[in-house]
């Protein structure tokens, strides 16, 4: 059984206040209100996150993820935030690889090699995001191009260190845009991720490995998209921002 994961990315929205309420009404509402065995992530800006790791303290089903780390273990890099601060914090996992990153701040298929290596040095767990543009897949590319980028980031990593990772397909052209890729484009990627997974790594790696899926995701369109055979579970961006949307999101298994 793989598992199943909502994880929720804040990016640059809330003030500390701010980010203490939502925390506090996740934390709550998840453990009076989810009873199927579902991982909720909430991966909030870094200022956040030691308070956040407070509020979650010891609670079963939620954990603390960071959007972003170094991709140096330590040194001087004035202004950014390694891999060992993060865990200190309590953090358990890194998105890497968002569509976000990769535009706004040229993050390339290499250098996400790299990061994927330095989160898995510190023994936390990279949650990879890949996914096309709509040009592309209007090109009838978007298969080869999704695979290659865990080619490029993730196939030189062995199987035991390939099976820490969570993978997020993130179709660009979803992502906040309230546009939902339908369950059938969403399940036909993820069962080719899984197909590319196992042709490297084998059926027991790829079938172990949990593939969310992510780009407008919320409460109304989560259960058909979690009912798919290959999509456990989901990136939720604007959703995650909504207690109420968020954890029922989690609920919709
Ligand atoms: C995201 O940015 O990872 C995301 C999925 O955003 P949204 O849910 O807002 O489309």
């Amino acid at each position: 059984m793989r598992d199943k994961i909502v994880a929720g990315n804040w990016k640059m929205n809330n003030t500390l206040e701010e980010g203490i309420t939502l925390a506090s009404e996740i934390v709550n509402m998840v453990a009076d209100e989810l009873t199927d065995d579902v991982k909720m992530i909430m991966c909030t800006p870094y200022i956040h996150l030691n308070a956040v790791s407070k509020i979650i303290g010891g609670a079963e089903k939620v954990s603390l993820g960071s959007q972003n780390c170094n991709d140096n273990l330590k040194g001087a890099y004035t202004g950014e935030i390694s891999v060992g601060m993060l865990k200190s914090v309590g953090v358990e996992y890194v998105i890497l690889g968002h569509s976000e990153r990769r535009e706004y701040f040229g993050e390339s298929n290499d250098f996400l090699a790299k990061k994927v290596n330095t989160v898995l040095e510190a023994g936390l767990n990279p949650i990879f995001c890949c996914g096309e543009t709509l040009d592309i897949r209007e090109k009838g590319a978007h298969y080869e191009f999704v695979t290659n980028q865990l080619t490029e980031s993730l196939f030189h990593l062995s199987a035991d260190d390939f099976k820490k990772l969570v993978i997020a397909y993130e179709p660009i052209w979803a992502i906040g845009t309230g546009v939902t890729a339908s369950k059938e484009q969403a399940q036909e990627m993820h069962e080719k991720l899984r197909a590319h997974i196992a042709g490297k790594y084998g059926t027991e790696v790829a079938e172990g490995i949990s593939i969310l899926y992510g780009g407008s995701c919320n409460p109304k369109n989560a259960s058909d998209l979690f009912a798919q055979k290959d999509i456990d579970g989901g990136l939720i961006g604007g959703a995650s921002l909504k207690s109420r949307d968020f954890v029922d999101i989690g609920k919709s298994y």
